[in-house]
């Protein structure tokens, strides 16, 4: 175990994270940044178009700002390149339990760990003995001539806008959950939409696919390609309260908790919300805590 100095342990350096360290900084509180990122930034860095933030027309170049200004308060804020699996709140204080078994204590918690792409494993429509890549992450040149889609988010139409040279067969397969999404796709003829209400897939090269349809009839497919695009989900952590929607809201927490930006709610999920509710945050566990006008 490990008793840190820091009043505040941060978990996630994205724009609340970050933003967090650095308004605990300026009312005197020291904090620890935890990432398992070698650099600040989180989801900044995948954002290449910036429209609603003003100032900056990308997200690298927010986040390397960020990464600057985490440097610039060394006297009061430590990153720490980590992964914590579990937060445990007391009268007294907060432990955060690390992947490499590191134990950390301090005295207040800010978690800010936002969102990630669902993994196949993570629904509970689809069984498979293994994981595949995001839709958004592959190039038509890396998907076989049969090709499945386990979801029907809606990076299914910006992907095949931008990929009109794409000449693969896409089933697509979705739950009647998703079936509103599917209208912007639906005249494409390289998409073939399938309601499910279950999918197996086992073995490669190819890939034997059990569906389950939605008519209660079932089918057997083979594929050369399995991607996923199931939508963000929370990365909530064990031992903060967490809603039916997998979200885990700030006023639901151990008092000495707050979540802040992606992770709290589905909706509002944008840059400047992470900046004002991170920075929030910090503010509101020092006048909680620390009984300071702020
Ligand atoms: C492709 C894309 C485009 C986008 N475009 C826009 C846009 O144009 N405008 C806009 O306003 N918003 C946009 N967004 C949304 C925006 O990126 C998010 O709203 C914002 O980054 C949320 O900030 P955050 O700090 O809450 O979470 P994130 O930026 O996701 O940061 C969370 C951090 O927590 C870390 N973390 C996760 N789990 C753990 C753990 N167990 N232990 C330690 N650390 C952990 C992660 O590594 C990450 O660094 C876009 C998002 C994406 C994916």
């Amino acid at each position: 175990m490990i008793t840190t100095d820091a009043l505040l342990l941060i978990v996630g350096a994205g724009p609340a994270g970050c933003h967090a360290a650095t308004m605990a900084a300026s009312v005197g509180m020291t904090s620890l940044l935890i990432d398992p990122g070698p650099t600040p930034g989180g989801t900044l860095w995948q954002i290449g178009h910036l429209t609603n933030f003003p100032g900056y027309t990308d997200g690298p170049s927010y986040a390397r700002v960020l990464g600057m200004a985490v440097g610039g308060i060394d006297r009061y804020c430590t990153y720490l390149q980590g992964t914590v699996v579990r937060v445990e709140p007391t009268d007294e204080h907060v432990r955060a339990l690390l992947a490499d078994g590191t134990s950390l204590v301090g005295e207040l918690l800010i978690a800010a760990t936002g969102t990630h792409p669902a993994k196949a494993g993570e629904a509970s429509w689809i069984t498979c003995e293994q994981d595949f890549p995001t839709l958004t992450s592959t190039t038509p040149t890396n998907l076989g001539p049969r090709t499945i889609v386990l979801g029907a988010d809606r990076p299914l139409g910006t992907w095949l806008r931008a990929h009109r040279e794409a000449d693969q067969n896409l089933m697509v397969c979705h739950t009647a959950a998703e079936a509103y999404k599917v209208d912007e796709v639906r005249h494409d003829a390289r998409v073939q939409l399938v309601q499910v209400q279950h999918v197996s897939v086992a073995g490669d090269d190819p890939f034997k696919v059990r569906l389950n349809l939605a008519d209660d009839t079932q089918r057997v497919t083979e594929a050369d390609s399995v991607v996923t695009n199931l939508g963000n989900v929370p990365s909530s952590l064990s031992g903060l309260a967490v809603g039916p929607d997998g979200f885990c809201p700030p006023g639901d927490q151990h008092p000495r908790i707050l979540t802040a930006g992606d992770l709290t709610a589905r909706v509002g999920q944008r840059v400047a919300t992470a900046v004002g509710s991170g920075a929030g945050a910090s503010l509101a566990l020092q006048a909680r805590f620390r009984h300071q006008a702020v």
